[in-house]
């Protein structure tokens, strides 16, 4: 569900990035028996020592066989980079089974398949309906092409919950008229055509006519251009078994659209053949999520939920939406299991269904499981694509916790070092399977990753098990076992004081595109458009802090008041600009919080780091 333009998480300000040789593991290995691993540094700096390289610590990591002593995480570290399964689970979820619409009958396999897949590794496995859809929709083979005058593949798609054809519909393509003169020219020659897009599209009630005219005389379908190369799809569940839509509405990749437009503008006459096997099933259609527990021994009642999504959109495989995120969630389990190890609360694997449609399974889960809720210290939502793991932000009083929790992955791959940065409160970022839990009051989080690529293949025709890097996928895996444990045998539930203070608040927005710290695109109307940022400024600091990357602007305009001072270069000089959140309705909240922060970091005064 999750759009990402702006989505900055944060994660180049790091609070905590230590590559400690790896000693230090083995005497976290002695803590185990005392719930969280030592705290290994907390003073909000950064330190760097020198991280053996790469193929040292895989080296060290399968030399070491861990002794009998060894502690779990470190049973753990040498299995996950010994016998790492995490991309079969992703083959099979991508080439096996493909991908995974809500209500499908490849997302019931998938279901059935992980489930089956957790009780494999010994865990108490089930699917958990959280609702119904009316009629499920299944995608099935498709093919796209001019067949005269010559024939040329067309790359193409249609959005679920929308008809396909009945067989191969071969006929001519006819240019969309651009006022009424075109349309009446057209009539009587739109059944059974397939009608071409233009790229400008005319006004809403030449629109409408032709929509009516289309209608009337039966046409075959639409064809649409996409944007840009990018074939992003979507579709609208809320379909009625008897008002299912009847148009077909193709939307081609945008050159060969243009290509195909500039064509019957020219007036040649070009014909397209379209064979689409799209079907609908009565409902209702049941809707599960795939839960699945690793029993705790001293508190099986305290749940950590770890998971993300098995759904996906169905343009391509699901492969990083969110194929990624299922597989290290079922690695994760499987690691653990075959370390044997005993957490002290239960460890729960969730697989949500309905994320793309409305984060409804996990509002399902937190809905159907409301007595757990005050009992489940943490939920962790693995949904940002393929690459590492890197970073995780939790609020000034969880960040101990967290920060031991983590201690042990800091030098586990010096090549995706994980950040742990605290923040004033939480973020709910209300975009993935995290969100229903921080609104319940449930400490969540989004896994911090690198967006490198992902806007290539999310929801897109690329969206391919072959994007993903199995280096990353099993660092990945690795993060997601040893934080499961870790948060499982904390002494006690991750502190929620702030989010009971009330809903973790709204961010503070720029309204920019950014690419690094250079402004790319100013948002009309919005705050920095209104304080006189302008595009191709590059901002060099806020408030006195230095900031290279997205996530550090993002990161530094939380913090400290409201009036932001800006340093940027603009062209040969470097000019202040002052964004003004004073007004903004959050702001008050903002600056209380920050108050009792301060009041308990004073009572709480954090370990100076070693
Ligand atoms: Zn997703």
């Amino acid at each position: 569900m999750h759009s990402r333009s702006l989505r900055a998480r944060s994660w180049a300000l790091p609070t905590l990035l230590v590559a400690l040789p790896a000693i230090v593991l083995a005497c976290s290995s002695t803590s185990a028996g005392r719930g969280a691993p030592p705290v290994v540094a907390a003073a909000p700096q950064t330190h760097t020592a020198r991280a053996p390289a790469a193929a040292e610590v895989q080296k060290a990591a399968q030399a070491r066989k861990p002794s009998a002593q060894a502690s779990d995480v470190e049973r753990v570290l040498h299995l996950a980079a010994t016998d790492n399964r995490v991309q079969e689970h992703l083959r099979h979820l991508t080439k096996e089974i493909g991908p995974r619409l809500t209500g499908s009958k490849r997302f019931d396999r998938a279901a059935e398949w992980c489930r089956d897949q957790f009780k494999g590794y010994g865990l108490d496995a089930r699917l958990e309906k959280w609702g119904e859809f009316d009629v499920a929709f299944d995608r099935g083979r498709q093919q796209g092409r001019i067949v005269a005058p010559e024939v040329q593949e067309l790359v193409f798609q249609t959005s679920a919950w929308t008809p396909g054809t009945q067989g191969a519909v071969r006929a001519s393509a006819l240019l969309e008229p651009a006022d009424q003169a075109g349309l009446d020219d057209l009539k009587g020659k739109l059944a059974g055509a397939w009608l071409v897009r233009r790229a400008e599209r005319p006004d809403g009630k030449l629109r409408r006519a032709i929509e009516d005219a289309c209608e009337a005389e039966g046409l075959a379908g639409y064809v649409a251009g996409a944007r840009g190369d990018l074939l992003v799809m979507f579709g609208g569940h809320k379909v009625k078994l008897d008002k299912l839509p009847k148009q077909v509405r193709i939307q081609l990749r945008h050159d060969q659209h243009a290509a195909l437009e500039a064509r019957l503008a020219g007036g040649e006459a070009v014909e397209l053949e379209f064979d689409i096997e799209n079907t609908f099933t009565p409902g209702p259609v049941p809707c599960f999520n795939v839960v699945a527990d690793l029993r705790g021994t001293d508190q099986p009642d305290e749940y950590v939920v770890v998971g993300g999504h098995l759904d996906s959109w169905d343009g391509a495989e699901g492969a990083q939406d969110n194929g990624t995120g299922v597989s290290t969630t079922m690695e994760a389990a499987r690691l653990l299991a075959a370390a044997g190890v005993k957490p002290k609360r239960t460890i729960r694997f969730v697989l949500f269904g309905g994320e793309e449609e409305g984060l409804f399974g996990s509002e399902g889960y937190v809905r159907d499981h409301e007595e757990l809720l005050a009992k489940t210290s943490v939920a962790l939502v693995h949904d940002g694509g393929g690459t590492a793991l890197q970073g995780i932000a939790p609020d000034y009083r969880m960040f101990p916790d967290v920060e031991a929790v983590f201690a042990p992955l800091v030098a586990s791959h010096p090549k995706f070092p994980f950040t742990v940065r605290e923040l004033d409160a939480l973020q709910n970022s209300q975009d993935s399977d995290h969100a229903p839990f921080l609104t319940a009051g449930v400490p969540a989080f989004f896994w911090e990753q690198s967006e490198e690529g992902y806007e290539h293949v999310h929801h897109t025709q690329y969206d391919t098990f072959e994007t993903v890097d199995p280096e990353q996928q099993k660092h990945s895996a690795t993060v997601v076992a040893v934080a499961a444990l870790g948060f499982a045998n904390l002494d006690h539930l991750l502190d929620r004081t702030t989010l009971q203070e009330g809903k973790p608040l709204p961010r503070r927005r720029m309204g920019v595109q950014l690419d690094g710290a250079k402004v790319t695109e100013v948002t009309q109307g919005g705050k920095a458009q209104k304080a006189g940022l302008l595009a191709d400024d590059v901002i060099v600091s806020i408030d006195g802090v230095a900031v290279k990357t997205q996530g550090e602007v993002v990161s530094a305009l939380q913090k400290g008041g409201a009036r932001k001072s800006f340093r940027v270069q603009r062209g040969g000089a470097e000019v202040e600009v002052v964004l003004d959140y004073t007004d903004d309705a959050a702001e008050k909240e903002r600056a209380e919080r920050a108050e009792r922060k301060a009041q308990w970091l004073r009572e709480h005064p954090r370990k100076p780091t070693k």
